[in-house]
């Protein structure tokens, strides 16, 4: 029997290494590995205690910080996985970005989906105790505002937050908590550097051979999420995944067999019309898709077009030190109000929500 009783606190279900394995030490950099250890999953073991405002050392068992208080590691930018592709980097280091891209294959079936025989007639989550909104592959952005609202809202599921979900382990009890907690909505924001447009200028300046494993990695977490929301698809739950529109993610395979499936749409607005602004005041437009199978969701975005009655700056460049394609990605207020809104708007839809 599986213990469900347990707070949306912690960080996973319990459901020992039988079913999933513990997330295992992820291949990082040097720096990073200094500063982690990972659990174990065992139920012999007691769970990780929450510790706020510490980091955790090298020699102590992860304490895993509360998603509730926005408690963000100080861990350095992500380093690149490398694997055993050498030869694709070769490959691509002197094509362009879209060409670089194109040879990652995109890998369109579910690499976990053995996770639904194995938990197959496992106790269901309660109603009650279920989330309305999960993040992936974000720090808490609408969380909060859910819960300002009324609704249920405690997880994120990001490396700020300790999920390093470049890890086939992390990946793998993600996918196990969203088949065993059923959050209603998941609002996927994977990391969009390496394959959004202004990279695109950028790619043969890199000289870096780590660029290809960025990118590939930029590129799986894409897949990943494709896999999340066919799962809640099939679950007849909500996803959304946020892109820039230029993004190389609309032209993976895994998307592009996600937005074939019934009630999937993709919706295009401009952050500027959800007050998105640099720190001169300037709005920043920041052309944005959304592919989802919520209808809220698409009713609160679709077309929302600006109409150029104010005056726009552009997001490339630096302003007050700090690059302004870093600062778009903070969601503007209205935007995360309008997310929570719809979020919620779906769980009242819903029995029990
Ligand atoms: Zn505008």
């Amino acid at each position: 029997m599986v213990d469900l009783h347990h707070s949306d606190d912690d960080a996973w279900v319990d459901l020992g290494p039988e079913i999933s394995p513990a997330p295992q030490k992820p291949v990082v950099g040097n720096k990073r590995k200094a500063q982690r250890t990972c659990p174990q999953m065992s139920k012999n073991q007691p769970k990780p205690k929450t510790q706020k405002r510490k980091l955790p050392s090298a020699s102590a068992e992860l304490e895993l910080p509360s998603d509730d208080d926005g408690l963000v590691l100080d861990l350095p930018g992500r380093a690149p996985v490398v694997k055993d592709t050498e030869h694709q980097v070769c490959d691509c280091e002197d094509s362009s970005l879209k060409a670089a891209a194109s040879r990652v294959a995109s890998v369109v079936d579910n690499k976990y989906i053995d996770l639904l025989d194995i938990l197959k007639g496992q106790v269901p989550c309660a109603v009650e105790m279920r989330c309305h909104l999960w993040e992936i592959f974000s720090v808490p952005r609408c969380t909060p505002r859910v819960r300002e609202l009324g609704g249920r809202a405690r997880r994120s599921y990001d490396i700020k937050h300790y999920w390093d979900l470049s890890a086939e382990s992390f990946q793998r009890t993600t996918m196990q908590d969203v088949l065993l907690l059923k959050p209603l909505c998941l609002f996927m924001s994977p990391p969009c550097t390496m394959v959004c447009s202004m990279q695109h200028s950028n790619w043969r300046r890199i000289k870096h051979k780590d660029k290809f494993m960025c990118l590939k990695e930029a590129l799986d977490f894409i897949d990943f999420c494709a896999w999340l929301a066919l799962l809640q698809l099939t679950m007849g739950l909500f996803f959304a995944l946020e892109h820039p529109e230029k993004s190389l993610a609309w032209d993976r395979a895994s998307v592009q067999n996600l937005t074939k499936k019934d009630g999937v749409k993709k919706v295009t607005f401009d952050q500027c019309m959800f007050d998105l602004r640099a720190p001169s005041g300037k709005f920043l437009r920041k052309r944005t898709c959304l592919l989802t199978n919520s209808n809220a969701i698409v009713m609160a975005f679709d077309k929302k077009f600006c109409g150029g009655h104010h005056e726009h700056q552009r997001v490339e460049g630096s302003e007050c030190g700090q690059k302004r394609s870093l600062l778009a990605q903070v969601y503007p207020g209205p935007m995360v109000d309008a997310i929570a809104h719809a979020v919620l708007l779906e769980g009242s839809r819903v029995p029990g929500f």
